[in-house]
């Protein structure tokens, strides 16, 4: 079977304001899986609550728009249910960073082998713009009356804290480059995350398009813009563990979190960490049940310990 692109889009409306960064996702999501040639009732999306809770519509394969913050425990129980399944979990920075929180911290513990994509604007569009986790302290969007009072959550430096195995950055506007992170993401062994910049141009007025493209940015001499967004891959940056020593990780944990407390001037895009060696839920399942991957059981069975 060969896939394409179109195989993966439906026939809903769509609602979203023209110009929004999410239209750059979801079609990196499809261009996603129709490269990878995925049968469409082998994937499965899950979205949060939020102007991203739309993807599961607009991608024709299954499809659960879950409740606002808990879209990690619908998607790891789904993948959990059913091994052979594509599971990609979608949401908003407020979804995920603010409610959502202690589910994204405890995610990164189990390492399910699925991949989760948030859609970081910096606000809750869907309810007006309101200052989300993600806002930088002091900016004061136009939907804003005051400056923001809070410090912002690193989404990349959280994601590594909490063991994801697989962490990177895309920008809504590569659709290119977003759409081999996804492949990478889906293919990794493991929890992946990837914290995706996504523009509101309704709500928030200083994370633009022209400001990580550096077009409000003109260099004075070269007259040409001074882009905020590059790529790690073209840095020669290493992301990924290669051996199973403490050292060698440390070594990859540290390098990550060093780059992904760069943001103004310089914005990193990429993987920032990969790791393999760490074995996901199932696998360290399997050596308690047999045939755990090609028979998962179900919980009452877990809890009551009548598989064996
Ligand atoms: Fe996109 Fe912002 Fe409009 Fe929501 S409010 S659809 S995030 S532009």
């Amino acid at each position: 079977m060969v896939s394409n692109v179109a195989d993966y889009k439906t026939e809903v409306h769509n609602d979203w304001c023209p110009g929004c960064g999410d239209f750059g996702i979801v079609s990196a999501i499809q261009m996603a899986l129709a490269e990878m040639d995925i049968p469409r009732h082998k994937a499965a999306i899950f979205s949060g609550v939020g102007c991203s809770g739309k993807t599961s519509h607009y991608v024709n394969t299954y499809g659960v728009h879950t409740l606002h913050g808990r879209v990690l425990t619908f998607s790891q129980g789904a993948k959990l249910a059913n091994p052979e399944m594509t599971v990609v979990a979608v949401g908003g920075d407020g979804d995920g960073l603010g409610i959502g929180a202690g589910h994204f911290v405890a995610a990164g513990r189990r390492n399910v082998d699925m991949t989760y994509i948030i859609f970081n604007n910096g606000v809750y569009g869907l309810t007006k713009g309101q200052a989300s986790p993600t806002l930088k302290l002091g900016l004061k969007t136009k939907s804003l009356p005051e400056p923001n009072v809070n410090q912002s959550v690193n989404p990349i430096a959280l994601a590594i804290a909490s063991g994801y195995t697989f962490v990177a950055r895309g920008y809504a506007y590569d659709v290119r480059q977003l759409k081999d992170l996804i492949i990478a993401a889906v293919k990794h062994r493991g929890l992946s995350f990837l914290d995706v910049l996504q523009p509101c141009p309704t709500y928030n007025d200083i994370n633009t398009r022209d400001w990580f493209s550096g077009m409000d940015n003109i260099d004075e001499i070269t007259n040409k813009p001074r882009p905020r967004i590059y790529k790690l891959e073209d840095t020669g940056y290493d992301a990924s563990v290669h051996i199973d020593s403490p050292d060698e990780e440390n070594e990859k944990l540290t390098q990550a979190l060093i780059k992904s407390n760069e943001w103004d001037s310089k914005i990193p895009t990429g993987i920032f960490y990969k790791n393999e060696i760490i074995a996901p839920y199932d696998e360290r399942m399997s050596e308690r049940i047999p045939n755990y991957v090609e028979n998962p059981p179900s919980n009452q069975e877990i809890s009551s310990g009548n598989k064996s």
